[in-house]
Order: C-alpha cells, then structure tokens, then sequence
C-alpha cells in the first residue's frame, strides 16, 4: 500500500500540472419500487382508519363525474407549479398491484399512490417554511399535530395532517404536515385559501413535500385528464405536464459534498472560492433528466476566454428521473492564480442548464455577501375578487435569486386599504389570501421583500383595487394528449364594461370554436363535456402559435342584474381523441 502511494505521488509530480474533475454522484430522489410501494405517502393502516370515518353523502356513481364547481381551483401549496416546485408523483390509475401509470401514461406515480406530491427542495425550505392552503370551504373531518416532520422513512407515527369535508361528498387531504403548524382541529370550519398548515416529511414520507389528494364518496380521485385518465378534467385550470429537463437549485462550495449529507438535507454553497481551494465542488437539483443523459461543464475566466471544458460524459441514470440531485468535484487550475468573476457553465444533453458567475479571490472574505436579486411580483388573479382566493406570486431565477447563491426567503405583506391583514416570512415563491379577505372596491397589496438570511433585497409590490368578477370556472376540459386547455373570462359584466375571453395551453395554429349557451348542460360530448347547453352562439376563431387567444369585448347595457351564461372552447385537435379538445366551461352572471 504505502509504495503504491508513494509511486503514485511521484508520478503526480511529474505529471503537467492540468484541470480535472468530473461527476461525484447523480441520484434520482425516487426511491426503488420495493421501498415505495411500501409507502404510498399514506400508511395502509392509517387508509383503513380514514376510511371507516367518511362523512360523505354527495351523489353516488362514477368517481370521474361530479358537481360543479369544481373539484379543484387550485394547487395547494405556497410555490409556483413548474417552478419553485413541481408535480413529481400523480396518482396511479392502473389498479393492478405493482403496475404504475399516471394519468399521462408515464410512470410517475408509485403503485397505489392516490394523490399528489410536490416536492420542497431540502430541509431549509421546510424550516424557514411554505404554506398549504385550503382549496375550499369546508369542515376539518380530522386533523392531527405534533409529530416529527423531517423523515427521511417512513415514520412510525402517521405524521401530521389535515383533511377537509367539503359537504358535498368531496374531501380534500393534506398531509406530511409540519409539527405544530396544523391551524385547525377536527370539526372545525376552513374558509378557501385559509393556511391549513406548513409543508414538511411527518408520517409516510421520505423528504418534504405536499401530499395532496382529493376524494369523491369515499374514493381517491385523480382530477388530472389525460390519455391514461379519460373523462373531464376536475381544476379549474388544469397545470401542465412540465417534461423538460429543468434545474430548481444549484450551487458552488469548497466543503467536499461526498462529507455532507446530502439531499434533503440542504447541500453547502460558498459565496468566493479562494486560491487556497484546490477544489470546487458544484451542485444541481432539477426535473426530468431523460435516460442516458449527458453533462458537459465550461469554466470561463473573467477575460470571457476558456479555461476548460469538459467532454459530454455520462450521468449514468438508466431510467427517467423525475427529481434527481448530482454533484461534481474540480480542480481548475486557473482558479488558483486568476482573480475575478468566472463563469460557470452546465449542460446537461447539450442545452445549457446554467451559466453561474463564480467569485475568485485570493484570499477568501467571510463576511463577504451580496443582496437577493431583484423579483416581479404579480396578484392571481391580476383583478382579485371577493369571492375568490388571491394568490401573490414571485418571479424570479430558480439559480440566480442569489448571486451568491444563498437560500432566498420573502416577507409576505398583504394590506387592504393600507391595512396589514397576513404578514409571514416563506421559502415558496406564493402566498395566498382567503376569500371574502377585502370587499369591492377595497385596494388590495402585496408587498414582497427578498432576503438572504442576512440582508433583504429590493423590495416589490403588486396592488389592485378588487372588483366583483364576473366569471366562475367550471372546470370540465377535455385533454389533448396530456394537457388541458385553459379558459378565462375576465370581466366585470357591469353595463360597458371591457372583457376578455381569453384561451391558453391549446394547439398553437388551430381552429377554436367559443361556443356560449344560457345554459349549463354539461352534456357528453366526443369524450369530453359541453358546458354551455344548448349552445345559443358560437364564434370561430383560431389560437396563435403558442396555441393562446385573446377575444375582447364590451358588455353591453340593459343585460338584466343576475342573468347568467355559459361559455367553452372547443379546439380541433387531432392528439386529441375524436379530433377535438376544449377548454374548462365558465359561467358569466351579472351583477
Ligand atoms: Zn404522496
């Protein structure tokens, strides 16, 4: 042993002295099939137990089939959907044991899986917290706190959650809630958008995340449309499937990531690399990395000339992994003498994944920090309505928030009529506010501050004053493949008021039919629903190629108080079956 090393340094010494490095390790954040059909997020146990608890008395019959409004109007967490977080596991739809498919005819799911998991990215996110919200009305069926909430197996206990009664045989459930954030207890009443709780890893959970799911008399519920999962879609406006390869984090530090634990703990980041650190180590979390794919790294100096890069060498994922985490250690040798801003580049499959700037000094500052970047802030719906949750939501990079790459937190603020009415610090790039939280007429704000754990960034408002909205979605689109188109009516059907019908998420350059009737058939139609019936008029128009339109209009004057109407599009769409797609159906009353 000792003349090996010993034969080894001498070679070294000898050898030109030359960049090298390459992959530490590249995991998939799943967990094999054995370990997870073990833990479907819900203990079988604690199913058995909820199940002879069920309170509901809506219509019986098909679970795909169900009242208006609909099931779901939004995703109940405190992030961004193909953004600061995601949807990694749907529900299975294929009952046979062992056999997974979602909705979309992947494999993202686990066998017996009946929700939805949106990840958080670590630990650190959990701690400093991202809220989960009550999608509606309803009344806590049961709810229980105070269990340990940073499992990485299954816990003993069931962990901690929250599942609400909506009175009409509908049921929604949170759970892997964090200790001591359930807001409510059993029998008592939630209003939409109301915190229900903090997301976390409490009970069946192997790292934070939300698991959401939906039933219907009794039954879970996939309200997701697609090719393996027919009938009509239950949100309002159902998210995409988001498959590209996409990063959610990435960072740069000199603590050797093979001596840290990893994800979901929250891996290291360091704000200047100094000539002392022979080694860099950088670190990604992202989405969708497809089978067999490549990485390629580009180390640029601040003269904007190459330094290196690598070849496309193997990730070694056999599968599609649809959260994954790797790391990779260097040894730039200009790093060691060139002081400034480098660039640090990743591609994964030849398209550019990130390009980070990266401090080099020759002598590492401690203190050295610079603020998050500046965000947008934007309400949801850009018109926020009494009757109506109101979300806030962030834009900003998911990899430069921070330049130096910190974990970013934001303030919260809400005010009506320059009144503070919800003040929190979270993790997640959304916030809501409950319904019937301002009246018409009211201004309503939210004011966002970035921070870094030590000094806040620019600060961003977005206000509005609230109006009576016009128009509900009903939900009921038809998919094509695996999307949903999206409607939206926007107005506020007062006498001259401007409008919109507006489409989003259907096939660019197609045909669209605005179909509008006074009443609300919901009759079976080519495997869809036809909201409006019987249908009174119907415009054709055509979508753009990014499959949007936009139709204004002006409501006209002497339109009765309390007059209603019902609108949908329908898409000609051969990825869809029988040739045609639509969109969810919206009601129009007037005021
Ligand atoms: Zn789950």
């Amino acid at each position: 042993m000792l003349a090996a090393a010993t034969l080894i340094s001498i070679v070294s010494i000898f050898l030109p002295a030359e960049s090298r490095g390459g992959l530490g390790a590249a995991f998939s954040l799943e967990r094999p099939g054995s370990e997870r059909s073990a833990a479907p997020c819900v203990s079988p146990a604690l199913r058995a137990r909820l199940a002879a608890l069920d309170t509901s008395s809506g219509p019986s019959g098909n679970p795909k089939q169900f009242a208006a409004p609909p099931l779901v109007p939004f995703f109940p967490i405190g992030g961004a959907i193909d953004g600061d977080t995601f949807l990694a596991g749907f529900v299975d739809v294929d009952p046979a044991p062992l056999a997974v498919q979602d909705y979309s005819c992947h494999g993202f799911a686990y066998d017996g899986h009946r929700g939805h998991d949106a990840p958080l990215r670590s630990f650190a996110q959990q701690a400093i917290g991202i809220p989960v919200f009550a999608i509606r009305d309803g009344v806590v069926a049961l709810a229980q706190d105070g269990f340990p909430d940073e499992n990485v197996f299954p816990g003993v206990d069931d962990g901690n959650y929250l599942i609400l009664d909506h009175g009409d045989g509908t049921q929604s459930w949170y759970f892997h809630l964090k200790k001591h954030s359930v807001a409510f207890a059993t029998a008592q009443s939630v209003a939409a958008g109301q915190q229900v709780g903090l997301a976390a890893s409490s009970g069946y959970s192997f790292a934070p995340h939300l698991h959401f799911e939906v039933q219907q008399n009794g039954q879970a519920y996939e309200p997701f449309a697609g090719l393996c999962d027919h009938g009509a879609s239950g949100f309002a406006k159902q998210p995409r499937l988001a498959l590209e390869t996409k990063l959610l984090d990435f960072g740069v530090t000199t603590t050797d990531l093979a001596t840290v634990p990893g994800l979901p703990q929250p891996w290291p980041t360091d704000a200047q690399i100094g000539f002392a650190d022979t080694n860099q180590f950088f670190w990604a979390q992202g989405v969708n990395l497809p089978p067999n794919s490549t990485y390629r790294f580009r180390f640029v100096r601040p003269d904007q000339s190459l330094e290196w890069e690598t070849p496309h060498w193997p990730l070694a994922n056999p599968g599609h992994w649809r959260t994954f985490g790797v790391w990779f250690w260097f040894s730039i040798l200009g790093m060691q003498s060139i002081p400034g801003t480098w660039t640090v580049e990743l591609e994964f499959n030849g398209v550019e994944v990130a390009s980070v700037p990266v401090e080099v000094v020759a002598v590492t500052d401690p203190n050295f920090n610079r603020p998050p970047a500046p965000i947008a802030v934007a309400l949801d719906p850009a018109s926020p309505s009494p009757g109506e949750v109101t979300f806030c939501r962030v834009a900003t990079s998911l990899v430069l928030d921070d330049l130096d790459l910190d974990l970013v937190r934001y303030r919260y603020q809400w005010k009506v009529n320059g009144q503070v009415v919800r003040d929190n610090v979270f993790a997640g790039h959304a916030d809501a506010l409950p319904r019937d939280a301002f009246a018409i007429g009211d201004t309503v704000a939210c004011t966002v501050t970035p921070n870094d754990g030590s000094v806040d960034g620019p600060s961003a408002t977005a206000s509005a004053i609230a109006q009576r909205e016009g128009f509900t979605n009903l939900g009921l689109g038809k998919y094509s493949k695996w999307d949903v188109p999206c409607f939206e009516g926007v107005s506020t059907l007062l006498p001259g008021a401007i409008g919109s019908f507006t489409l989003a998420q259907a096939r660019p350059n197609a045909l669209a039919l605005l179909m509008i009737g006074l009443g609300q058939g919901n009759v079976p139609l080519i495997g869809g629903t036809l909201v409006p019936f019987p249908v009174a008029l119907t415009l054709t128009l055509a979508t753009d190629a990014n499959g949007s339109l936009a139709f204004p209009f002006v409501w006209p004057a002497g339109v009765p108080s309390g007059f209603s109407f019902y609108a949908q599009y329908w898409i000609a769409d051969p990825a869809a079956t029988a040739g045609a797609s639509a969109s969810n159906g919206i009601r129009g009353t007037t005021p």
